[in-house]
């Protein structure tokens, strides 16, 4: 069975079709405008992609966006400073510091200092807290767009066998967290979280209906270790080689050509999860510009 590919790229075309309608509305009968800062701090050049494709993708939208370039060696006072400034900012809603910051700045301060009202990202403690008991808030980008994915492609999670690979705070944490949680219309699997303490992964994975892997590890995930008919959804984004032009050659942590034989439905990488993470922050940002303008939102 060859499986049917789920085309993040193309389900976040739809949801940005639906944002930018909605930013229109948004102006026209409230004269709100979404507001986002990313704050990027040194020049990681993986970095420095992932903000450029935000701040694209927020223009295009109709946003009211900000760039913050930082240098390298700013320090965590001046980094702290700036995110008050945009706490107090009205025509900011969300507020965005690309990570990992470098090693002298405290990474932990810096998302407790970002108002959780603002915390697109969904990472601080305030969001996490009441993403893990159900209550309405900013749910954490990657494993967003991992549910709008799933609902989207029309996959059946209620009593699934879930098994996530990584429990990283950004995706493996909170996706196990939000599948299992009796939350509709995606919710109510059996969850199993794997990592490298797991005795024996592929006994794991092979009894999953849907595979969920964020390991970064290339092609961690083979075809025996995958059962007839799963559904894989492959968050690795791992840089293998660049191109004779200079473009990065990316793999995720699915052996995707082998598995794509068994597997029901997969999400490819480049094209899966990827642009899903930059939409979900994108929405998010919408959210939080009706939540300060006291609309009703799915965030508060
Ligand atoms: P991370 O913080 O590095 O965590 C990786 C997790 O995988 C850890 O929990 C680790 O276990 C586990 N792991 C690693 N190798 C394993 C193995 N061989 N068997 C079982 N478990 C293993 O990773 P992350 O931040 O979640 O990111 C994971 C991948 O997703 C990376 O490639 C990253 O680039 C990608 N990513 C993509 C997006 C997107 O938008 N597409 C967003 C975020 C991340 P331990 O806890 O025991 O170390």
């Amino acid at each position: 069975m060859a499986a049917k590919i789920i085309s993040g790229k193309e389900i976040s075309q739809e949801i940005r079709q639906e944002l930018r309608q909605e930013v229109q509305e948004l102006q026209e009968k409230h004269g709100v405008v979404p507001g986002l800062v990313t704050i990027l701090v040194g020049e990681n050049p993986a970095s420095v992609s992932y903000v450029t494709a935000k701040q694209r993708t927020a223009k295009d939208l109709g946003f009211y966006s900000v760039q913050e370039n930082l240098p390298e060696e700013v320090s965590e006072d001046e980094l702290l400073q700036m995110i008050e400034k945009y706490n107090k900012d009205e025509k900011i809603h969300g507020i965005l510091v690309q990570l990992p910051l470098p090693k002298h700045i405290n990474e932990r301060k810096v998302i407790h200092a970002i108002d959780p009202r603002k915390d697109v990202d969904g990472f601080h403690p305030v969001n996490v807290g009441k993403m893990v008991i159900g209550e309405p808030c900013f749910l954490p980008c990657t494993p967003h767009g991992i549910l709008v994915m799933l609902h989207r492609a029309g996959v059946e999670v209620d009593g699934a066998e879930v098994v996530v690979v990584g429990r990283s705070n950004i995706v493996g944490k909170p996706i196990a967290n939000l599948l299992l949680q009796k939350r509709k219309p995606v919710g109510n699997a059996t969850v199993t979280v794997c990592h490298t303490g797991t005795r024996d992964l592929a006994a794991h994975t092979r009894r999953a209906d849907i595979l969920i892997v964020a390991a970064g590890r290339p092609k961690v995930i083979t075809a025996d270790m995958v059962k007839e008919g799963v559904v894989v959804i492959d968050v690795g984004v791992n840089r293998i080689g660049t191109t004779p032009e200079g473009k990065a050659i990316l793999c995720g942590d699915v052996d995707f050509e082998a598995v794509k034989e068994k597997a029901s439905a997969i999400t490819p990488v480049p094209g899966g999860v990827g642009p899903m993470t930059i939409t979900m922050l994108m929405k998010n940002t919408v959210e939080a510009a009706k939540l300060w303008a006291g609309l009703p939102s799915e965030v508060g």
